[in-house]
């Protein structure tokens, strides 16, 4: 059933090993009949939403044991024909696009070896001609490397790659994240393009680990003016996210699966994303990162004394480094005690001392249990200290290693100040009662929004009547209160399009891009006077509201906590930054506030109008429609 291989293979047949021509395996055998042949998967423009290559994947026959390339290259290994069959590939896929006479460029898959084997056997002056051979330009081909870990030669891999680029064709680095050397590879290169690894692409809408992980990748792209490509794309929420993230290209099973003839368009899921111009939530590390490592743990450089140091040269380098408070008394690398300066000069000053212990070892007047902190440890770990029993590190301060080992010293109020700043960054990403983006997040979530030219809506929430139900049912009501805005908030918001988050206190921050938020704000509201009523006791749901004091301590009554929501509708063009967004929000909050009714839009329109508005928008696009 196999057809002959074409005129233009034929001469291809002059590269291959005897053990290609004359092999007995099957690979061998399959090659010679000329029984492999390309499908073309489309890469993506996800700027532009159009096709910008194509990749070709190499197939044996269907059905049969050698239709995958993992069996094949599993096969080539097995009859020893890597090199051969890597080459034989390569012709296929330039064959097949030519004589498809297809448009556009057409990414070829090789790896680093196969590529110096290849093009020592061509000769570097001859790539152009062969490519050309095939009725395509060399500037049309991009080699992807792949397997990098099988790079052995670098010199001549940096020979081969001069060949290429001199003959037009562009480097692309296949699988990026996947093979141990990537990075060196990256650097070494200087590749055109590199793609991504599908493990850093699926889910990144749900994982905020890989999210960091790919602008951390882009921020090298930067440095070495490399073009991105991501692969696996198989979700309409991943492929959002990447084109928020502005990754110039993409491939996956969304856009296009692979198949035997190019394609002019990406499939129409990926369409509809690609051009929507609303903005993707993305997820943010408050959540899942860990509670707060140290940043800011200062580390004094403090000479060290060893156990057989003795009291007179300890007291010698007190003397000598007058600001050390102490120091550390360490056996190697590993820290055992630590001797406090007053303390110390406070026995060494007594009648004696001096003659009595001066010359034996600094040990006897030592702590030997001092606090010892790890450079990396986690804030928390910290707060043990300061809420401990023993208060010594007030003193005596504490010794910072690094693995176990000594690195220097910090005081008390270091201490303290580094947990309060930690936890203070902390909250600013999420808060810790609601575990809700805090104001870093939401700044740069609004920020995104404008720099996209997004028309969304901003909207500011806060509690009518919060202070005197706090004051009157105690702190840990009044965090359930916060909590079930937080809740509501969330439950009514979509979470691929809206973002919720927590300004701090009881107030929040909505921002929509759902064309009903109108409805999902009333549904808040109305659902948080519901709820609300199950937290006052029977008398004050009788009564509706409670007597506490106001601000000036004077008695008098406060009507159920109710939720009052501010919006303000952001257009293009209008605002460039973030604070102005959220000023303008906070004013709207207060004219809801001193409404009856719960939400207000900014510009005088109150929730009865802003019924009215909605529903003409809605008619207009049906008329639209
Ligand atoms: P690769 O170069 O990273 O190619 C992409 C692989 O991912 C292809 O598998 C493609 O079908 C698959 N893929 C594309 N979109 C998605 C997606 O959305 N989700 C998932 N799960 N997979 C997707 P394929 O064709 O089985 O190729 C596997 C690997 O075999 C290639 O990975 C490449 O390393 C190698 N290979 C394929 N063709 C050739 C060739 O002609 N020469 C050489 N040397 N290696 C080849
Ligand atoms: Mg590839
Ligand atoms: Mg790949």
């Amino acid at each position: 059933m196999h057809t002959p291989p074409p005129r233009r293979l034929e001469a291809m047949t002059a590269l291959l090993s005897p053990a290609a021509l004359q092999g007995a395996g099957p690979l061998a055998r399959l090659m010679r009949q000329g029984g492999l042949h390309c499908v073309f998967q489309p890469l993506a423009d996800l700027r532009e939403g159009s096709v910008y290559a194509h990749e070709a994947l190499i197939r044996g026959p269907q059905g049969s044991p050698l239709h995958t390339p993992d069996q094949l290259l599993a096969c080539a290994a097995r009859e020893r024909i890597l090199l051969d069959f890597e080459l034989v590939c390569v012709f296929t896929a330039l064959e097949q696009w030519g004589r498809q006479q297809a448009a556009g460029r057409l990414f070829v898959n090789i790896s680093a070896d196969a590529l110096v084997h290849g093009v020592a056997l061509v000769g570097a002056q001859r790539l152009g001609e062969v490519v050309r051979g095939f009725g395509l330009s060399a500037r049309m081909v991009v080699l992807e490397i792949t397997e990098h870990e099988r790079v052995t030669d670098m010199p001549q891999l940096r020979q081969a790659i001069k060949a290429v680029h001199g003959c037009g064709a562009r480097l692309a680095l296949d699988d990026f994240g996947d093979g141990r050397s990537s990075l060196r590879l990256w650097s070494e290169v200087k590749p055109d393009f590199v793609k991504v690894d599908k493990y850093f692409i699926r889910d990144i809408s749900d994982h905020p680990e890989n999210l960091q992980m790919l602008q951390a990748i882009k921020g090298i792209a930067d440095v070495f003016g490399t073009t991105l490509i991501a692969e696996g794309i198989e979700t309409r929420d991943d492929l959002r996210a990447l084109r928020d993230l502005d990754i110039p290209y993409g491939q996956g099973w969304l856009l296009g699966r692979p198949a035997t003839a190019p394609r002019a368009a990406v499939d129409g899921p990926a369409l509809d994303v690609l051009h929507d111009r609303r903005v993707a939530v993305l997820p943010h590390l408050g959540q899942t990162a860990r509670p707060g490592i140290l940043r800011s743990l200062l580390v004094v450089q403090a000479p060290t004394a060893s156990p057989a140091t003795s009291n007179d040269a300890v007291a010698a380098m007190f003397h000598e480094h007058t600001d050390l408070h102490a120091l550390a008394v360490v056996d190697g690398t590993r820290p055992v005690a630590l001797i406090n300066r007053q303390q110390f000069m406070n026995h060494y000053a007594t009648l004696y001392f001096r003659e009595v212990h001066g010359r034996k070892s600094c040990l006897a007047f030592a702590n030997h249990a001092p606090r010892v902190v790890e450079l990396d440890c986690d804030v928390d770990q910290l707060v043990g200290i300061l809420t401990s029993q023993d208060q010594r590190y007030l003193n005596d301060g504490y010794i910072v290693t690094d693995n176990g080992r000594y690195l220097g010293l910090g005081t008390g109020d270091q201490l303290v100040r580094a947990v309060t700043e930690t936890r203070i960054e902390a909250a600013r990403h999420a808060n810790p009662l609601t575990f809700l983006p805090g104001n870093i997040p939401i700044s740069l979530h609004m920020q995104r929004l404008l720099e996209s030219g997004t028309e969304f809506v901003a909207c500011y929430a806060d509690l009518n009547n919060f202070k005197p139900f706090n004051d009157h049912y105690g702190y840990w009501r009044g965090d359930q209160m916060i909590r079930l805005v937080a809740r509501l908030a969330t439950a009514h918001c979509d979470a691929r399009r809206d973002f919720v988050g927590h300004v701090g206190g009881d107030d929040f921050m909505l921002i929509f891009q759902s064309s009903n938020w109108l409805q999902r704000c009333k549904n808040i509201v109305d659902e948080f006077a519901r709820e609300a009523l199950t937290l006052f006791d029977e008398p004050a749901r009788q009564a509706g509201g409670i007597r506490a004091e106001d601000r000036h301590g004077v008695q008098r009554f406060f009507p159920c906590t109710t939720l009052a929501i501010g919006a303000v509708r952001i257009t293009p063009g209008r605002f460039r930054h973030a604070e102005e967004v959220a000023n303008l929000a906070a004013l709207a909050k207060r004219e809801a506030k001193q409404t009856a009714s719960g939400v207000v839009l900014h510009g005088g329109l109150t929730e009865s109008s802003l019924g009215a508005l909605a529903a003409t928008r809605a008619l207009q696009d049906v008329l639209a429609a």
